[in-house]
């Protein structure tokens, strides 16, 4: 049974007091949770401190973005290796705002996931299309293509690492949720992708959480689906109530 995850990605918001003060309400709030994985990830600037609130809890530090490379001469930047030394157990990877903003391809992002397997950092890799994809039928396709580009060359040894989020881009920040159908249909095939591209039990153990405007009201009907693992959840992460509840919500599964 693949244990859930309740990642909340605080992207770029909270001064590093706000983010300590988050961080400390998430800990009490999810510290009789059993069952469920829940990582917190901050700005690059506040991740010290967060670090120190969590540490020895059960909640997990992730990193929104990183590097590939170690260290050079790669201006404001952050490496793996960085990243490690504060305390990061996680990277987010590929979010769909790194893609559209700052130009990450498939390549790129492939790069970061190899880094960060083979520095010890398990990557949260995030997939998902456009509106005008969904809209043209080509949603499968897309999110086949950024799997497979994510993944090229990572060996099967190193998959128990890697958690994949789903994250329709047109769900992202507008209040617009895929449906719990939609959600697990493409769920499903990046598990069957998986299969081929791995094997059945490899599939079957990797986690994919799903994103896009998640919030308490609708986290039930999409936890109940049998390939939804979790939730990748920005905008009701950054109150500790509502990413509590995710979380416990997430928990009973
Ligand atoms: C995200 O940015 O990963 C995300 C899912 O954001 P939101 O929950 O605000 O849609």
């Amino acid at each position: 049974m693949r244990t859930p995850i309740a990642a909340g990605n605080w992207k770029m918001n909270k001064t590093r007091n706000e983010a300590r003060d988050l961080a400390r309400a998430v800990v009490e709030g999810v510290a009789e949770l059993e069952g469920v994985e829940v990582v917190v990830a901050p700005t690059f600037v506040a991740v010290p401190e967060v670090a120190d609130v969590v540490h020895g809890t059960l909640v997990e530090l992730a990193a929104q973005n990183m590097h590939w490379a170690t260290s050079g001469a790669y201006t404001g930047e952050i490496s793996p290796t960085m990243l490690r030394d504060v305390g990061c157990q996680r990277v987010i990877l590929g979010h769909s705002e790194r893609r559209q903003y700052f130009g990450e391809d498939d390549e790129l992002i492939n790069r970061k996931v190899r880094s960060a397997l083979t520095h010890g950092l398990a990557p949260i890799v995030c997939v998902g299309e456009t509106l005008a994809e969904r809209e043209a039928g080509k949603t499968v396709e897309k999110v086949d293509f950024q799997v497979r580009a994510a993944l090229s060359g990572v060996r099967a040894e190193d998959l128990d690492a890697v958690t994949l989020a789903y994250e329709p881009i047109w769900a992202i920040g507008t209040g617009r949720t895929a449906s719990p159908e939609q959600a697990q249909d493409v769920h499903r095939s990046i598990r069957s992708l998986l299969a081929s591209l791995y094997d059945v039990e490899a599939a079957g153990q990797l986690r994919i959480l799903y994103g896009g405007s998640v919030k308490p009201a609708n986290i039930d009907d999409l936890i109940v689906q049998e390939d939804i693992d979790g939730a990748l959840v920005g905008g009701a992460s950054l109150r500790a109530d509502s990413f509590t509840a995710i979380a416990r919500a997430c928990a009973r599964r």
